[in-house]
């Protein structure tokens, strides 16, 4: 068990200004392993002032400059990316493998990403009689979750970056040791004192208080709708801009034509990736009902074979939120074929991958978020009511189609009310927007779409 005392604010380690802690478990053996300094309002007052300090100075800093920093800390990542994945897999569970190649490799893409789009984006351009120029949006408020410790981190700091903007972050209470692990590289990349600062802390607490401070330009915030809501009304009231990125209810649509084992076991694939902890997870498999019960042999049969393979989920809160949901789906009628609310180990917060047949559109696993490693298989008749189950949903933040010709697929993703579709099991793209529509948010990450978000325009006449 270690005592991490201190954040980083202004370029050093510095005491807390209260007392209390925030525990720190491993969810794999439900062990403490460290406990990390619970900030207050003075933290966050504290942090905000370090970063309208240094605001001016990062601004006025050449982009080429900034981009070598960002270089320099995709350097640091990767240098230290054994270190910081065996951190992720010990406050997080998830497979030491996973935590390498996803929680440490996808942000070491970003930062390298950013670094170049930061030398490379026209900040200054003329439009007819204006030079027009991109600015930095000011002090960011960063709040994020545990589900990607890193990868959240990184898609707010690294463009906020690039852009000129300081940061204060906040990152979510079950994995704050990933974050301190993240400020030491941005020292150690040459970023100037102020330019980054960490709170740990509380929700409520430190993240309210971070939301609330009139001295914080743009709140960019990854979480659940519920929060988001919240965060949204506050910053409305003070004219803050809001950058929102939520939660989600995907729908993977499985056409007649498409290649229905690669579909199906992709799909699974997907759902129980993280332990089902991702925000874009495709967790409403919708089949032809004539391909229904094929679709849902293929399926279970896919699960059970991640019996043993995923990790646990993060809290025992968010396992006895998990198990809720799949009691709920059986007493409403869902027919279970792989998986249930049963632990399947005495020790640790897991869950079996579950799979729900029979799933009608109304139910509340095929509307709720259930942030765990449980699909719901739904039927459909035809092509349009496939696209009316897809968009049933009051989030729309990813999904995917699979058909025999791209272009139907294609088609088929235009019409659907939801931010990133992936085409036949299409790769990860750092630079693509990512982001949802609906009740999934307000904004992008990732590439220049995420860029622009902490950039205003200025233009000047002649
Ligand atoms: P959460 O909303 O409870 O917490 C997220 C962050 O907000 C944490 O840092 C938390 O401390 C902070 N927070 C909580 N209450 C706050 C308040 N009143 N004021 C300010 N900050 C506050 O979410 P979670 O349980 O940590 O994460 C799971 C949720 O996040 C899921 O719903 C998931 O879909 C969503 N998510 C979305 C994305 C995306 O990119 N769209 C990515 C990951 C997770």
């Amino acid at each position: 068990m270690k005592a991490h005392d201190g954040m980083y604010i202004d370029g050093a380690w510095r005491p807390a200004a209260g007392q209390d802690v925030i525990e720190v478990v491993n969810p794999a053996d439900e062990q403490v392993i460290a406990t990390v300094p619970a900030g207050t309002a003075e933290d966050v007052d504290a942090a905000v002032r370090a970063a309208r300090a240094a605001l001016p100075g990062w601004a006025a800093t050449p982009p080429a400059e900034r981009a070598a920093r960002l270089a320099a800390l995709r350097d640091v990542l990767v240098a230290r990316e054994e270190e910081i994945a065996e951190t992720v897999t010990a406050e997080l569970g998830s497979p030491l493998a996973f935590s390498r190649t996803v929680h440490v490799g996808v942000p070491i893409a970003v930062a390298g990403s950013y670094a170049d789009l930061a030398a490379t984006y026209v900040f200054e351009e003329k439009v007819g009689n204006s030079t027009v120029y991109h600015e930095p949006v000011g002090v960011v408020g960063a709040i994020t979750p545990w589900n990607y410790p890193l990868h959240q981190i990184v898609a707010k700091a690294a463009p906020a970056l690039a852009a000129g903007c300081t940061i204060v972050l906040k990152p979510a209470e079950d994995t704050p040791l990933t974050a301190r692990l993240f400020a030491e590289a941005v020292h150690e990349a040459g970023v100037p004192a102020g330019v980054l600062n960490l709170v740990t802390g509380l929700g409520p607490v430190a993240g309210q208080a971070l939301v609330e401070h009139p001295d914080v330009d743009l709140v960019s915030f990854t979480g659940s709708t519920a929060v988001g809501r919240r965060i949204g009304a506050t910053a409305g009231a003070a004219v803050k801009r809001v950058a929102l990125e939520l939660g989600g209810k995907s729908a993977n649509v499985i056409l007649p034509s498409a290649d229905l084992a690669r579909a199906v076991n992709v799909g699974v694939a997907n759902v129980m990736s993280n332990s089902g902890q991702t925000c874009s997870a495709w967790t409403r498999m919708l089949v032809h009902r004539d391909q229904y019960d094929e679709a849902v042999e293929l399926a279970a049969t896919a699960a059970a074979k991640y019996g043993d393979r995923i990790g646990p989920l993060v809290s025992a809160a968010q396992r006895a939120r998990v198990r809720g949901y799949i009691e709920k789906g059986i007493a409403e009628g869902a027919r279970l074929v792989a998986g249930g609310p049963e632990s399947p180990r005495d020790k640790g917060y897991f869950v079996s991958p579950t799979v729900f047949a029979d799933v009608t559109p109304d139910m509340t696993v095929a509307q709720e978020e259930i942030f765990g490693p449980v699909l719901s298989v739904l039927r459909y008749e035809d092509e349009e009511d496939a696209l009316r189950i897809a968009n049933g949903t009051v989030y729309g933040l990813a999904g995917a189609v699979w058909a025999g010709d791209e272009a139907e697929a294609v088609a088929f993703a235009r019409r659907m009310d939801t931010g990133q579709v992936d085409i036949n099991g299409g790769r990860f793209n750092p630079l693509a927007p990512f982001g949802g529509c609906k009740q999934s948010g307000v904004g992008r990450e990732l590439g220049i779409y995420g860029l622009a978000e902490y950039l205003q325009t200025k233009s000047l006449q002649f």
